[in-house]
C-alpha cells in the first residue's frame, strides 16, 4: 500500500478532503477544501487543505501546491467579506508552533482584532 494510501484512510483532514469525517465544507475543488473549523477562535475561522496528503508547511517546500492553496485562502477571506477591515492567515508547521493536525492546512481568521506578536 503506497503512503498515499495509508494518510488518506488514516489522517483526520485526508478523511474530511474524502468526505468520510464530516465538516462544514464552504469551498471544495480538485485539489482544495476548506471547511470551518470545529473549534473556532475567531468568529470566521476557516481551514483550507490541499486534497494531497502533505503533513506540514516545512514539508512543502519547494512544491507548487502554494500558488492555489494560498490563493484559494485568501478568495475565502474575501468571500467572507474580511477585506476591509483584515484577517489573518496561519500556518502552524510542527510541533513549536503547536500544529495538532499533521496535514498542512491555513487557518483564516478574521472578525475581531488580532493581536501581535502571536503567542
Ligand atoms: P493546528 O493546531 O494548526 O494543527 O490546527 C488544527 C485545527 O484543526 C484546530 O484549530 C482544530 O480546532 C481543528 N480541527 C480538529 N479537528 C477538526 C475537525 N474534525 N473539523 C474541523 N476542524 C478540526
Ligand atoms: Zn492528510
Amino acid at each position: 500500500m503506497s503512503q498515499q494510501a495509508d494518510a488518506t484512510s488514516t489522517c483526520l483532514f485526508c478523511r474530511v478532503a474524502a468526505g468520510t469525517v464530516p465538516a462544514t465544507t464552504v469551498y471544495r475543488d480538485d485539489t482544495t477544501v476548506a471547511f470551518r473549523d470545529i473549534n473556532p477562535q475567531a468568529p470566521t475561522h476557516i481551514l483550507v487543505i490541499p486534497r494531497c496528503h502533505i503533513p506540514h508547511a516545512a514539508a512543502a517546500a519547494g512544491e507548487n501546491v502554494w500558488q492555489t492553496f494560498m490563493s484559494t485562502a485568501t478568495q475565502i477571506a474575501l468571500g467572507e467579506n474580511l477585506g476591509e477591515r483584515g484577517y489573518r492567515l496561519v500556518i502552524n508547521s510542527g510541533p513549536a508552533a503547536g500544529q495538532s493536525v499533521d496535514h498542512l492546512h491555513v487557518h483564516v481568521l478574521g472578525g475581531r482584532d488580532m493581536r501581535w506578536p502571536p503567542g
